[in-house]
């Protein structure tokens, strides 16, 4: 790892200052960032630790639930007002790498992981995401954890955050602060496809800070649940997993939001399986057509082809547990 200069903030606006100068990002927790540093997948010339902002609390009310940047993801997954609430939230969380890394890992770092694309991590391997232009070795070579929706020819990585995933299937905004103010983005705005631009993830300015995460959602929330498939049962990245928000009323879907990790370039909210769905009873044939819905546009590669099979099975197994076909 080269050298890095350190400072320290202790308000945003200060943050914010001193995160403007050329090759300088934020540092919470660091448990992705030190790891990126270390193993060359970037290269920063300074660190602001924000560690010490007020920015950490976690406020639950009538209008739904903010939680601060620098909270840790422990922290939200045990809140007993967001697990009985905004129970997609906490199962996310706490299905989430290891207590180690919950306990240390803000919120703010957690929307902004890297992808676990091998050939990212690995320095001495080509990679448009991390060298612009280098080539993309996963498009021919080992894709089984990649994506097959919003891929391009330049890339074809899924982000890992579980949490992005709930909070997209619950509609929620990141608010940001920077050099020229502060701003809301929609979750579904805040992560762009890679196109051409690979290296560039998400709609974040340069020198912006992730103050906060806002969900929205009445006194009387929908349910709501978190479905991870994986490798191994803890410390391990989506093969694919969905968060389904539900309302069901007399019998029919009255609301439904679909969102899915470890199949799309970002996290990927399904409009076309919720259309499948709205206005419908939960039944074989409606869920079976909604997993189709879902995979239509699917562009699946050698390696990654069961994924197409298992995302629908996925869908059909936390409906299932939303009261769907058993
Ligand atoms: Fe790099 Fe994306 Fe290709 Fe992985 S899939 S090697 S991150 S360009």
């Amino acid at each position: 790892m080269r050298a890095f200069g350190y400072s320290t903030a202790t308000d945003p606006a200060t943050a914010v200052r001193l995160a403007s100068r050329p090759d300088t990002t934020y540092i919470a927790g660091g448990t992705d960032l030190l790891n990126l540093m270390r193993d060359g997948s970037e290269d920063h010339h300074h660190l602001v630790d924000i560690n010490r902002l007020r920015l950490a609390d976690v406020t639950v009310d009538d209008d739904g639930v903010r939680i601060g940047g620098l909270a840790r993801m422990r922290q939200v997954a045990d809140d007993a007002r967001v697990r009985r609430r905004f129970p997609v939230v906490s199962q996310a969380l706490l299905a989430s790498a290891s207590p180690q890394v919950r306990n240390m890992a803000s919120i703010g770092g957690n929307l902004l992981q890297r992808t676990r694309c091998g050939y990212f991590r690995d320095a001495g391997s080509a990679c448009n995401k991390r060298v612009p232009g280098s080539g993309c070795p996963a498009i021919t070579g080992d894709n089984r954890i990649h994506a097959f929706l919003g891929t391009s020819d330049r890339c074809i990585a899924t982000h890992p955050s579980d949490l992005a995933v709930a909070l997209t299937a619950l509609d929620a905004t990141v608010n940001v602060l920077g050099p020229d103010g502060a701003r809301q983005i929609p979750i579904t705005d805040f992560y762009v496809l890679p196109g051409d631009t690979p290296h560039l993830e998400n709609a974040l300015r340069y020198g912006e800070l992730i103050t906060g995460v806002e969900v929205p959602g009445g006194p009387s929330a929908p349910m709501s649940r978190y479905l991870k498939l994986r490798d191994r049962a803890t410390f391990e990245f989506a093969v694919v997993s969905v968060a389904a928000v539900l309302r069901v009323r007399a019998g029919r879907v009255q609301e439904i939001r679909l969102a899915f990790g470890g199949i799309g370039t970002k996290p990927w909210r399904s409009p076309e399986a919720e259309a499948a769905l709205r206005g419908r009873r939960l039944t074989a044939e409606s869920v079976a057509e909604a997993g189709r819905a879902l995979v239509r546009q699917a562009a699946p590669r050698d390696g990654n082809e069961f994924k197409v099979e298992l995302v629908q099975r996925a869908l059909a197994g936390v409906l299932s547990e939303l009261g769907g076909p058993r």
